[in-house]
């Protein structure tokens, strides 16, 4: 099945208001472009998405944020709700990402609560996954992304599932330079999409299951010729919009 390829840039903790509005100026000239092809958005920081909202009012270049809590609102001093995000112009909101499993505390039923609250809220969650380096040392990598898409999904309906997307993100591969290959990349995918068609039959085939890890220009369109690799979540690379653009560009070809 063609699916449209999706490429979203994770800001991490970059950028501050003034920054961001000028790099968001930038992204949004190079990337509209390829719009008709390749899906695109952003998730800078939360103090940023109000002027990202604002320079991206109009185009088709997605907002996204980072992180959510699973409660619409409540006394969880620090924390933003999906709500929030929809007010703030946000369309999709990272679930799960590695540093927040590794530095925060994300464990998977957490995941799990706040997938089901972007989805409630009607935001697009990308739903992140990743094995550590011990752990595809030692063989796990299958048994790890399994359980961690399996935990964040359980529950949902196909409907739901049909609309949110899963960036596989091999932990050893994030801000290290380090990428997995396509071959590495396609078999995970692979195993991700056959997961996908035991819970969700009718949607699996739909969902996009993005690449991340050091994706840069000169690696993207290699990732992103595999048969079950729809795209890139960049995390560095964004922060620079020519090489974002280059990554789109490879989801073009
Ligand atoms: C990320 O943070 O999701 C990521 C993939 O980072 P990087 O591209 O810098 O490895």
């Amino acid at each position: 099945m063609a699916r449209k390829k999706f490429v979203c840039g994770n800001w991490k903790m970059h950028r501050t208001g003034a920054e961001a509005r000028a790099l968001v100026r930038e992204v949004r000239a190079a990337a509209e472009p390829f719009c008709d092809r390749v899906d695109v958005a952003i998730a800078p920081p939360f103090t940023a998405l109000g002027v990202a909202a604002e320079e991206l009012a109009g185009s088709r270049v997605g907002l996204g944020a980072q992180n959510l809590h699973w409660e619409s609102q409540g006394a969880f001093t620090g924390e933003i709700s999906a709500p929030m995000l929809v007010d703030a112009g946000c369309r999709y909101v990272l679930c799960g990402h590695s540093e927040r499993r590794q530095f925060f505390g994300d464990t998977d039923e957490w995941v799990q609560r706040k997938t089901r609250a972007a989805l409630a809220a009607g935001l697009h969650p990308i739903v992140c996954v990743g094995e550590t380096l011990p752990e595809r040392e030692s063989g796990r990598t299958l048994e790890v992304v399994g359980r961690q898409v399996r935990a964040a999904l359980s529950g949902l309906t196909p409907q739901q599932v049909g609309s949110l997307t899963v960036a596989y993100e091999p932990v050893w591969a994030i801000g290290t330079g380090k990428t997995a290959s396509s071959a590495q990349a396609q078999e995970v995918h692979a195993a991700l999409r056959a997961i996908l068609r035991e819970l969700a039959p009718s949607a699996a085939d739909a969902v996009r299951i993005l690449y991340g890890g050091s994706v840069k220009p000169d690696n993207a369109a290699e990732l992103m010729s595999q048969p079950d690799v729809d795209g890139a979540l960049v995390g560095g690379a964004s922060l620079k919009a020519a090489d974002f653009t280059g990554i789109i560009q490879g989801a073009n070809r």
